[in-house]
């Protein structure tokens, strides 16, 4: 898979969540020396960790890197989407994967414990050669052209060939995004959406205490998501299993508004939970009577960083620090899996050091654009971003107003009334385009379309006696 005259260098990754471990297995599979730098102690459990999603397009790539039987036994296969009112609960629409798709893809659409996600990454990124180091706070990093470094808490100074940024945007300082937002001048505004997720976890016993059996039979159809919607609020209900026993556990998000601007990611209780549920469907608000473990995350906007690179230096952030993504999105692992994707795709051609600025500046090339576009798309479609509309209201009446279409449309359609449906089967299939995108070949295009040029130019150069010392720098540096 990589260059035969491979070059093998030294990255440090710092943050070791979801994108921080994706790029530390791609890049140590193909061989570079990859060592990993966590603030929190373990990475086997993870605080505040509840429910997540895994779009087809981040778990093909797992697949493809050897964790498919893991995943999908920590998992459950999601099958499809059953659309509920929020007021009333009553089902208004559905919707299936097509398997053709998700065959066409490589890939499941996974429900599954955040702790196991992170967990089965960690043992695989170890596999591969890369070295964890947990409880290792980065307190400052220095970018180098040929040799940044990072120090920790502790006073210790690790170095490396690319030091690269997975420490996100949620929690402060999130030195790799600020140091490159000072390098570009550029502001790091957060637009409060006026919203927050709850992503809660229960035992799927609780189901039973429902009063409403067609619900519990309509929540335990096999890898069906719920969802509720409705005007300025939104829930989605999932089966996840309990990380160590594997026993069976019942998620909820519940998307509310919020009056506190100034929160961060917390723990909450029962009754803040309930006190944001008020008006919505009761048997939701019985659900949620039977919480156990209650995470509650401000939904925020901030802006894409304008660079991911360092101008100073080999220092590139990547996932939610270099562009984040309001919590609760479906799209949120698949952006973060792509960008280690891409990254490990490029250094296995790696064979000179004087690549390696090309190679860290063709990732926001390859990825920027992208992760922006489908973002972007998202903001009108609740479906997709599993935003209600009072989220795009605050961007766009006319995306709110398409976004509201697409529920009455269900509600037409599904009562064989005047509705045609299309404008959700319209969001349905975009979200399925996204979902057969390969971050891998889009990064095999850049290589063919520009690599291969860049070697072509630097053997004209090498081969050129007049500038011959080129060579000899080169020389020098891959020494
Ligand atoms: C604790 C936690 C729990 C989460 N739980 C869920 C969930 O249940 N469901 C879900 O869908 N999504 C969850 N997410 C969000 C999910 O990881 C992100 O949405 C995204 O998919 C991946 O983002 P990321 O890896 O780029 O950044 P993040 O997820 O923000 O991870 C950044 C990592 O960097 C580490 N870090 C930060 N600063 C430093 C430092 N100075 N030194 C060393 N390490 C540092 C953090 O501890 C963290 O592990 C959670 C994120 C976190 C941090």
């Amino acid at each position: 898979m990589r260059t035969p005259d491979f070059l093998p260098i030294e990255f440090v990754i710092i943050g070791g969540a979801i994108s921080g471990l994706s790029a530390a297995i791609a890049l140590s599979r193909v061989g570079h020396k990859v060592t990993v730098l966590e603030v929190m102690d373990t990475f086997h459990d993870t605080p505040m960790g509840a429910g997540c999603r895994i779009p087809p397009n981040a778990s093909k790539l797992y697949y493809r890197w050897g964790m498919q039987e893991r995943l999908r036994s920590a998992s459950v296969k999601s099958r499809g989407i059953l659309f509920a009112q929020y007021d009333d609960g009553s089902v208004v629409g559905s919707h299936e994967w097509e398997e053709e798709v998700l065959e066409e893809t490589g890939g499941d659409f996974l429900l599954m414990h955040y702790s196991d996600l992170r967990r089965i990454l960690a043992e695989s990124a170890e596999e591969h050669g890369a070295t964890l180091r947990g409880g290792c706070q980065v307190v400052s990093i220095e970018p180098d052209s040929k040799r940044p470094y990072v120090t920790l808490a502790t006073g210790e100074v690790v170095t490396a060939d690319v030091v690269i940024g997975a420490d996100g945007c949620h929690v402060p300082p999130y030195h790799c995004r600020r140091i490159i937002l000072e390098a570009l001048g550029q502001e790091d505004k957060e637009t409060p959406t006026g919203m927050q997720l709850f992503n809660v976890l229960l035992p799927e016993s609780a189901l039973n205490q429902l009063d409403d059996k067609e619900l519990v039979s309509q929540l335990r159809q096999t890898g069906k998501v719920f969802t509720w919607f409705g005007p300025g609020y939104g829930a989605l209900g999932f089966p996840v299993k309990e990380p160590t026993s594997g026993e069976p556990l019942f998620t909820l998000f519940v998307y509310a508004s919020r009056a506190d601007k100034n929160m961060t990611i917390a723990n909450a209780g029962r009754e803040e939970l309930l006190e944001s549920l008020k008006g919505c469907d009761p048997r939701l608000m019985q659900l949620a009577q039977h919480a156990q473990a209650i995470v509650c995350i401000p939904m925020v906007e901030r802006p894409f960083l304008e660079d991911w690179v360092h101008p100073q230096g080999r220092v590139m952030a990547i996932g939610e620090a270099a562009h984040p993504i309001p919590a609760g999105s479906i799209y949120a692992l698949g952006m973060a899996a792509g960008d280690g994707a891409v990254l490990g795709r490029l250094f296995s051609h790696l064979h000179r050091k004087d690549q390696i600025d090309a190679f860290l500046n063709a990732v926001p090339e390859i990825r920027a654009e992208r992760v922006e576009r489908v973002l972007r798309a998202a903001l009108g479609n609740i479906f997709a971003v599993s935003l209600p509309p009072g989220i795009a209201e605050a961007h766009d009446r006319a995306l709110r107003e398409r976004a509201e279409r697409g529920i009455k449309d269900l509600g037409t359609t599904n009562g064989g009334g005047a509705g045609t449906g299309q404008t959700s089967e319209e969001m349905m299939a975009a979200i399925e385009r996204i979902f057969a995108y390969d971050p891998e070949d889009e990064a095999d295009n850049w290589w063919v379309q520009w690599g291969l040029m860049q070697e072509r130019a630097a053997r004209m150069v090498v081969s050129d006696a007049v500038t011959v010392h080129v060579n000899e720098d080169l020389q020098e540096e891959s020494d």
